[in-house]
């Protein structure tokens, strides 16, 4: 399987997860690890262990065909929405919405910039949602969040023209890091995609047609527990009818992977807005989270959302 797989190059690999982290989600023996290492899975060795990129892993995972790796079991778990009705995702939906903002090694009092929940524009609703006070080292985030569903497919030929042309061209769904999504002519040279990095290049052809495109990013409801921190993001396009449309390439994309009878969600992705994705006001590559301390570490932020019913 470590054949048709790219590595993440080390300039955004994070070699942290200890070697038995990676026996676990493979649940596979040293041996195994030993032929995948062999292969080109990049390692560290630190006080005698070897560590390895948590992305690298997640993909060697999806792509075993072993059906009990913990990302096949995770993903399988978060999509299998995708083979229902759709009519569930069309619906009013609410959330429980928590951001918890971090900026690491951080105590001056200094303001936060979030990039909130930015629901209302695609008929959602958003109660509480305060902008975090000035403070040192950590804030907090808070709002219910609904989420409604619509079905507004592409209607532009050339839009539509463009989006099948790049699900046609094969590229690899792989777990990539959000800063190397951002570098996206680099993952697509790699033969490799993921939803920010398809989000920017789509975003950037249809802009070349002579559209008002934008990628945002945004969060993706229902990943259990924070088992799967999968990074979503869109491209917002004005459509020949004037209206705003959102097309989820990578969704569209890892649905038909993961399972054939997705075929209504998948058309739903491409233009369709549902209720399992909360817009930010975040564009593509744009971090969600910025404290104005001065600080060179990036904040961390960390969604938790819950159904709120
Ligand atoms: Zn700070």
């Amino acid at each position: 399987m470590a054949s048709s797989i790219q590595f993440i190059p080390a300039e955004y690999s994070r070699t942290d997860q200890p070697e038995s982290v990676a026996r676990e989600m493979l649940r596979c023996a040293s041996e195994d690890i030993d032929r995948l290492v062999d292969a080109g899975l990049p390692f560290d060795r630190r006080e005698g262990v070897r560590h390895f990129d948590v992305n690298d892993l997640y993909t060697l995972g999806m792509y075993s065909n072993s059906t009990r790796t913990q990302p096949e079991l995770a993903f399988r778990m978060l999509f299998r929405f995708a083979g229902r009705p759709v009519d569930d995702l069309l619906r009013d939906k609410a959330w429980e919405f928590r951001v918890q903002l971090e900026c690491p090694e951080c105590d001056e009092v200094a303001p936060w910039h979030f990039e909130a929940p930015d629901v209302v524009r695609f008929g959602g609703r958003l109660e509480g949602g305060a902008a975090p006070e000035p403070s040192a080292g950590s804030a907090a985030y808070a709002a219910t969040v609904t989420t409604t569903g619509a079905r507004t497919p592409l209607v532009s030929t050339e839009l539509r023209r463009l989006t099948h042309e790049y699900l046609d061209a094969g590229y690899r769904w792989q777990m990539i890091p959000v800063a190397m999504q951002a570098d996206y002519e680099l993952v697509h040279g790699l033969g490799a995609t993921s939803c920010i990095a398809a989000s920017l290049l789509l975003a950037e052809r249809f802009r070349t047609a002579g559209y008002k495109a934008e990628a945002k990013r945004g969060w993706f409801c229902g990943v259990l527990g924070g088992a799967l921190d999968l990074p979503h993001a869109c491209v917002e396009v004005e459509d020949d009818d004037g209206r705003l449309k959102t097309v989820d390439i990578a969704k569209a994309q890892l649905a038909a992977r993961l399972s054939s009878d997705t075929g209504d969600f998948q058309e739903l992705c491409l233009g369709s807005i549902y209720n399992k994705v909360i817009p930010s006001t975040a564009s593509g590559n744009a971090s969600f989270g910025h404290h104005a301390c001065g600080s060179p570490l990036p904040a961390q932020v960390r969604a938790d959302i819950r159904s709120a019913r």
